[in-house]
């Protein structure tokens, strides 16, 4: 498996992406990220990504609605992010089709091991050993 995975990320916080973005690593994936719930069904659509995170709280689409526009046609795995920690925003993100539940703040360890692991359950490879860099700063 020497293609990267695709990963897309739904977010609006330039802060949070840019989290996301060095949390995850590039050498074994390919990130693109959408500010928009509707720029992420649509990238969604084209790109057809392993992966998606979204956004609980998006300027447009609340992020359980993403969720449920994504599921009428996207099998890949969709991770909700939150900074709402709420059980019941967990069993309505995990309800509309969602595969995981994280909430911010996170470290970039965890959410790496937590997207690595879901991929390798999904048949993606995409850690590698050595992708440890960002921990420990
Ligand atoms: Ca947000």
């Amino acid at each position: 498996m020497d293609a990267t995975v695709p990963v897309l990320i739904i977010e609006d916080d330039d802060d949070i992406r840019r989290l996301l973005e060095l949390a995850l690593p590039r050498t074994t994936m390919t990130i693109s990220s959408v500010g928009t719930g509707s720029e992420g069904v649509e990238a969604c659509r084209a790109e057809d990504p392993a992966l998606v995170t979204v956004d609980i709280g998006l300027p447009d689409i609340d992020g359980i609605e993403v969720v449920q526009q994504l599921r009428e046609f996207y099998h890949g795995t969709i991770v909700v992010i939150s900074a709402r920690s709420a059980e019941r925003d967990r069993a309505t993100a995990m309800a509309a089709g969602a595969d995981a539940f994280l909430t911010k703040p996170f470290r970039p360890r965890e959410l790496r091991s937590a997207i690595t692991e879901l991929l390798e359950s999904s048949g993606h490879r995409s850690d590698v050993p050595g992708a440890d860099l960002l921990d420990g700063q």
